[in-house]
């Protein structure tokens, strides 16, 4: 009587129980480009190998049931010099930080213009959104991207 290999179905495995010490082998398919993984092992930190596009975790079956998980973050918007004490992998999608509501109709938008009224975005809403950004996430954004906004924004 074998211990249980707990994973979801992102991953793949020859068995789901094993005996102690017997080897393991969990295959990682799902690989999507501008994307960072990271693989845990009962939520410690585990190495795996890169193989023909595939990542492989191997571990000998500890004597308990044991859980291989994964986290993943989408480095696109990935800026290596403001790096944050918090996991940059757990910020919520960038689109959302630019919704807005509309004074008119109460329409939640991300453009410049209400998506069902037509009215413009509030030029003082769109001040305080700055404002917040740059004090919730700090320097998180780089300076490109924050041009990048004020250009988008200016009309
Ligand atoms: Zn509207």
């Amino acid at each position: 009587m074998g211990f249980k290999l707990i994973h979801d179905s992102h991953f793949t495995s020859e068995r789901t129980e094993y005996e102690p010490g017997e080897p393991v082998e969990v295959v990682f398919p799902w690989i999507a480009t501008d994307t960072d993984y990271q693989f845990y092992i009962d939520g410690a930190f585990a190495m795996p190998e890169y193989m023909d596009g595939r990542y492989v975790i191997r571990f000998l079956m500890p004597a308990h049931d044991t859980e291989v998980s994964y986290s993943s973050r989408n480095t696109m918007f990935y800026d290596p010099s403001a790096r944050h004490d918090r996991p940059s992998w757990s910020d919520g999608s960038p689109l959302s930080e630019n919704e807005w509501k509309c004074n008119e109709c109460g329409q939640v938008n991300s453009g410049k213009f209400c998506s069902t009224c037509g009215s413009p975005r509030p030029k003082q809403e769109r001040a305080r959104s700055m404002e917040d950004r740059r004090r919730l996430s700090g320097q998180r954004r780089s300076r490109s991207a924050e041009r990048t906004l004020s250009t988008r924004f200016s009309c």
